[in-house]
């Protein structure tokens, strides 16, 4: 057999963590034992890791006396909603636009120009009657009903 490399060695080493928890396949589990047989260094090793797994399965589970929080779950879930109201501001903004007539409609279709100014001066009379009306209720506060 020939030298060993590093890389080889750190390989094995993560393969015998997997075979620790049961994760390796018939494959890797040979090849992992083939490595052990020839490599000293590996073999300590895993003697070691095998001593200190068996030893954290044996110890009683503790419950904590304080609350444990995932900070990446809820910020996921913050994200999500930050995504879900810009997406419902972005609708609301684009509905208004169309109701308003400031976005689409037949006027829309030449220039943006027009269209802005066909929006604002859509009801010059309603506006001039609603200011009118106004004036005359605060003028005769008993006919404002
Ligand atoms: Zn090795």
């Amino acid at each position: 057999m020939g030298q060993i490399s590093f890389h080889t060695c750190d390989r094995m080493r993560e393969l015998h963590s997997a075979s620790l928890d049961g994760e390796l396949s018939q494959l890797e589990s040979v090849r992992l034992e083939a490595h052990l047989a020839g490599c000293p260094s590996c073999s300590a090793y895993a003697a070691t890791a095998e001593g200190a797994s068996r030893l954290v399965q044996q110890m009683p589970l503790e419950r904590p006396s304080f609350p444990i929080v995932v900070p990446g779950r809820r910020l996921a879930v913050a994200r999500k909603l930050q995504v879900a109201a810009a997406a419902a501001a972005v609708t609301v903004t684009v509905g208004l636009s169309v109701a308003l007539g400031t976005v689409g409609g037949p006027a829309a279709s030449g220039s943006s120009h027009r269209a802005t100014a066909s929006a604002n001066l859509r009801f010059p009379d309603q506006e001039l009657r609603m200011l009118q009306r106004a004036s005359t209720a605060r003028s005769h506060p008993r006919l404002a009903l």
